[in-house]
């Protein structure tokens, strides 16, 4: 094979992709361009271990540099793919340089949702997406400084769960009236507050959206419409993430709440795949659209691009799941909720291990499980299958998960 596929990004999704692609017999030459100067890498440490210091950066990459070479895949960091012409069939740098490509693999990622509060600009402000971000902030993570966290999402409560760990007194505002409101149930968020409470995490929600952060060149205060005033040494910001799609859109691909793709990755241009956090992909087991912000999407995307660009066309159809890691808590999420119409309770918040399943009547359609890896991983194949389970019966701790499990799977 003498074709070149060129993938834009050098993330997560782009790194297993150029692994895959190799895995897959692809012989022809391989260009990965990222615009971080760094090799990919795992984000998830980043608000976790990584900010907590306890893991070095070179942990994080998914491949060292002797794999790139090993198996002839170019690596051009610091680098920005400016411009895609799809007539041509070439792409131009940011350094102005062309690349011809027969295929392009677009793998760019998101990005964070900015806030346009003002003094956000003020130093001492920090969004938390890349190895700079917490190499940025890191240093600044002291006993007693004070950290005010904007958003009660997942990002944000595990900057809060490590800085209260290393000693720093820590706030968090939300404009939302409950903590991970737009993932998990109201008990879930009930627990998770009460955690971090307990952990000494100020937690304050349904806070005012028109709050101004002030100072005097460094951040000083996050100031409420009344007047009022929280005193802030630092700020992180974590309130979501847009998917990088500007490429794309230049390009004339087609857009929309991500680049849309097919079940086997394939854009509007069947020259262009697109893969990871960018994409708005199908699901026919869930039977519906939609984008991840998840690792899990990121791996299984690449491998499903890899084996298109190899010629083996295999539908991407995974069920979707994601984790959060919260002082001793692992919260692992399978599945989808949102269109559920109730919340079924297994075990018992009070001994940090439970899950909550969300039903539609008696479809099994997501669960969030704390501390409990075999409802987890059993849920996963549960909701695969698209099983019914009785709501009363699932509630009931004295009959072992496995065997309601079972009974549902044969
Ligand atoms: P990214 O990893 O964002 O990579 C895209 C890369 O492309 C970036 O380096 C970007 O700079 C680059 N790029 C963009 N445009 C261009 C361009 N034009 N030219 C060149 N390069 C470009 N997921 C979980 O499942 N569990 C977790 O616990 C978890 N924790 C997380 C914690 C943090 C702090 C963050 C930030 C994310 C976390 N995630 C977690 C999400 C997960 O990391 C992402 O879903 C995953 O990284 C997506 O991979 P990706 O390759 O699609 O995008």
């Amino acid at each position: 094979m003498s074709e070149t596929i060129v993938i834009a990004g050098a993330g997560h999704a782009a790194g297993q992709a150029a692994v895959s692609l190799r895995q897959g017999g692809f012989s022809g030459h391989i260009v990965m361009i990222g615009e971080e100067p760094y090799l990919p890498y795992q984000r998830p440490p980043l608000s976790k271990k990584f900010l907590a210091g306890k893991v070095e950066l070179d942990r994080l990459l998914i491949r060292h540099e002797k794999y790139y070479d090993e198996h002839k895949i170019e690596v051009r960091l610091s680098t920005r793919v400016a411009d895609i012409d799809r007539n041509k069939k070439s792409v131009t740098l940011g350094d102005g340089d062309q690349l011809a490509y027969d295929r392009l693999l677009l793998a760019t990622g998101s990005k964070v949702r900015e806030l346009d509060t003002p003094g956000i600009d003020l130093e001492g402000v920090h969004y938390l997406r890349t190895i700079d971000d917490v190499l940025k902030m890191r240093d600044r993570f002291q006993p007693n400084a004070r950290l005010i966290v904007i958003g009660a999402g997942y990002i944000g409560l595990e900057v809060a769960a490590v800085a209260v760990k290393k000693g720093l007194s820590v706030t968090v505002v939300e404009m939302a009236d409950r903590v991970m409101s737009r993932v998990v149930a109201p008990e879930v968020s009930t627990f998770f507050e009460r955690v971090h409470r307990e952990e000494g995490v100020d937690i304050r929600c349904g806070r005012d959206p028109n709050s101004v952060l002030t100072g005097d060149g460094r951040v000083r205060a996050l100031r409420a419409h009344d007047g009022s005033e929280l005193p802030a040494d630092l700020v992180v910001v974590g309130v979501g993430i847009v998917p990088n799609v500007g490429l794309a859109e230049a390009a004339g691909l087609e857009c929309d709440n991500g680049i849309i793709v097919d079940e086997y990755c394939r854009t509007s241009d069947s020259h262009i795949l697109a893969i990871g956090d960018c994409t708005n992909h199908p699901n026919n087991l869930l039977g519906r659209r939609l984008r991840l912000e998840s690792v899990h999407n990121a791996q299984e995307q690449a491998k499903t691009a890899a084996a298109t660009l190899c010629g083996d066309l295999r539908p991407y159809n995974e069920v979707p799941w994601f984790w959060s890691d919260q002082y001793d808590l692992k919260l692992q999420i399978v599945g989808v909720s949102g269109e559920h119409d109730a919340v079924v309770l297994r075990g018992n918040p009070d001994e940090r291990s439970f899950a909550a399943f969300y039903m539609k009547g008696d479809l099994l359609i997501a669960v969030d499980a704390i501390n409990s890896a075999r409802e987890f991983m059993l849920s996963k194949k549960l909701i695969a299958m698209g099983a019914r389970m009785e709501p009363e019966i699932l509630a009931d701790t004295s009959i072992p998960f496995k065997d309601l499990a079972d009974a549902a799977l044969a």
